[in-house]
């Protein structure tokens, strides 16, 4: 009875882990990324879990004190080189699977209680040998970093820059337009009998494409005076908007039981990929309607950051003494440079 109670209380949230124990190698443009297919809740807490360090990053979430980039779906949007992309897959999985097969390996299985018990020997485990594409890999990273930035725009309500919202509606459009083969590919993957589902738990097809394809035409669209064409003629703001709708609608959540309280989450098997827990995020960040995601006004920075309080401008303090530095500069020199020109019109005039 007591351990009902205490398993009870103890709930545990979900897993969403791609495998334990990932190791990858690069093979030409492709990598080889293999890891051991969890058996249990525990081995599942123990693992990797994109989604619960997004929990635990976040203070919205009950998370430690934020630091605003530590959340990973931030920093994979923040990624600048391929290591830093290849450092992401090893610690959560493929993003998106070219291939994969299972293959069942000796693993060594170990009780050691000192003292007590020492007890060795060696079981099969499944592990799952999957392929990632490296340009795939890019892509995947240059589509979420534009949906980030287009969701940072589209918070910012009326202040919404709409050359930015063109431009990055068009860098999401460039960047999936492989989703409806590489959805193809995972069916037939599932069909091949791998993974538990046999239909990807996500879907994209070429006329989600079509429709994304619209709104980047209207997002880039100039604007005349109009009256007319300003009632009936999509605004880049609503474009931007139809756009991110129309990415997180490709991935569908679950609802789960937890403890008494059921949750939404994505879906569980992520055998084809984690890519559905990134969109997952993206699709509550946009939801909680405030600003939620601000890219750092630093020029030289840029990167994208999790917005931690009322106002925030910079990704970090480096970064808002760096602008405030460069600002104050600017300021001056042109203050000297209007006193130097003064000094010089009061010279001529002498
Ligand atoms: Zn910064």
């Amino acid at each position: 009875m007591m351990t009902f109670v205490e398993r009870y209380l103890r709930e545990p949230y979900p897993n969403f882990v791609w495998a334990k124990d990932i190791s990858v190698t690069v093979c030409g443009d492709e990598l080889e990324v293999s890891g051991t297919i969890v058996l249990d809740e525990e081995e599942g807490r123990a693992a990797p879990d994109f989604l619960r360090e997004y929990r635990q990053a976040i203070s919205r979430y009950g998370g430690q004190k934020r630091q605003g980039k530590s959340s990973p779906h931030i920093q994979f949007a923040n990624a600048e080189t391929d290591e830093e992309l290849i450092k992401f897959v090893q610690r959560f999985g493929p993003i998106i699977v070219s291939s994969l097969r299972t293959e069942e390996r000796p693993t060594p299985y170990v009780i050691d209680v000192p003292g007590v018990v020492h007890y060795e020997h060696s079981v099969d485990r499944t592990v799952l040998v999957a392929r990632q594409v490296l340009a795939e890999l890019r892509s995947e990273h240059r589509a979420y970093r534009a949906a980030l930035n287009l969701v940072a725009e589209l918070q910012r309500n009326k202040d919404a820059d709409t050359h930015k919202i063109a431009e990055n509606v068009s860098a999401i459009v460039t960047n999936i337009s492989k989703w409806p083969e590489q959805w193809e590919r995972e069916r037939q993957l599932r069909n091949g009998g791998l993974g538990f589902a046999s239909q990807p738990a996500w879907l994209f097809q070429q006329e989600n494409l079509e429709h994304l394809e619209t709104y980047e035409y209207y997002a880039s669209r100039e604007r005349t005076g109009d009256p007319w064409e300003r009632a009936v003629v999509m605004d880049p703001i609503t474009a931007g908007h139809h756009s991110i709708c129309e990415l997180v609608n490709a991935f569908s959540s679950q609802v789960y039981p937890w403890g008494k309280t059921p949750i939404e989450a994505p879906h569980w098997d992520l055998t084809g990929g984690i890519r559905p827990v990134l969109y997952y995020i993206l699709r509550r960040e946009y939801l909680l309607k405030t600003r939620t995601v601000g890219i750092c006004r630093n020029t030289d920075c840029r990167q994208l950051f999790e917005i931690e309080r009322f106002g925030q401008e910079f990704c970090s303090e480096e970064c808002s003494r760096l602008q405030r530095q460069r600002e104050y500069w600017k300021k001056r020199g042109k203050n000297l440079r209007k006193r130097r020109a003064n000094a010089r019109k009061l010279r001529r005039r002498s």
